[in-house]
């Protein structure tokens, strides 16, 4: 049997520590961690930053203006959720465009009181009971689609997205 190796309990420790570590002091942690060492510093680039060439690239004026790289994951401005920009497609996003607008010709209200249970046209009870509100977009009630509209992923802002959208004729649901 193998002789048990010291660092086998530091590694155990640190995994947990990893676990219960706040996220600030994660950052900051692994800041020191790739200041300190080039070797971590490369592996930090490879794992959290891409290179043109890939499908991010082709993505939009981020890449030209971050230079030669950029952020390998990036929050969709549409789903509000991360991705990787290398595998970022035409199909990777499904989302709403519209608004959730409170739906009133329902009986879902009709016991609710804003004094008591809060403001309906709110973004807690938007979030508390989606089935409540209906989508501009596309008149789907809340919480039950993730969305009408399919289409890559974006990061930039609103109005670019919007109109690239348009460009690259994404769109599932058009109103004609
Ligand atoms: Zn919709
Ligand atoms: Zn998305």
């Amino acid at each position: 049997m193998a002789p048990q190796n010291p660092q086998d309990n530091d590694r155990a420790l640190l995994s947990s520590a990893i676990e219960t570590a706040t996220p600030s002091r994660l950052r900051k942690a692994f800041q020191e961690i790739c200041d300190k060492s080039p070797e971590a510093f490369n592996l930090a680039c490879s794992a959290l930053l891409t290179k043109p060439g890939t499908a991010a690239a082709a993505e939009g004026s981020n890449a030209a203006s971050a230079g030669d790289k950029r952020k390998r994951f990036e929050i969709c401005i549409q789903c509000e959720k991360e991705y990787n920009v290398e595998t970022n497609d035409e199909k990777s996003c499904v989302w709403h465009s519209g608004e959730l607008d409170v739906d009133d010709d329902d009986d879902f209200w009709a016991d609710h009181d804003e004094d008591i249970h809060g403001i309906i046209d709110s973004d807690e009870l938007r979030e508390q009971y989606p089935e409540g509100y209906t989508w501009s977009c596309c008149g789907e009630r809340g919480g039950t689609s993730e969305g009408c509209e399919r289409g890559p992923h974006e990061s930039e802002p609103g109005m670019i997205a919007k109109s690239s959208r348009t460009r690259l004729g994404y769109i599932l649901n058009q109103d004609t």
